[in-house]
């Protein structure tokens, strides 16, 4: 027998959209509850803390290099990369 895990699908989605507010959180704009929301899962789900840890080190080469803002061209990476990243960990339907 091999039930569905609808309980992994849960999951995924949980860090799908914690991963949205990662880039936000990694680049010093979340606070409040989001922010607390970030930190919380991140202590829990190591595939999401490795992601922000990657994120956060790009972010401080950046900061380093520019001591500015992340380029919008950066996030945009950063996010595509995430969401290669998704795709790549869990294929969900048919996306070929
Ligand atoms: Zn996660």
């Amino acid at each position: 027998m091999s039930p569905r895990t609808t309980a992994v699908d849960d999951a995924r989605d949980r860090c799908r959209q914690l991963l949205e507010l990662v880039s936000t959180y990694v680049d010093g704009d979340l606070t409040g509850a989001d922010r607390r929301r970030v930190v919380a899962h991140l202590r829990q789900c190591p595939c999401c803390q490795a992601m922000a840890n990657g994120l956060e080190q790009t972010v401080a080469l950046c900061r380093q290099a520019r001591s500015a803002r992340l380029p919008a061209d950066v996030r945009k990476r950063a996010r595509a990369r995430i969401a290669s990243l998704l795709a790549a960990g869990g294929r969900r339907g048919s996306r070929a």
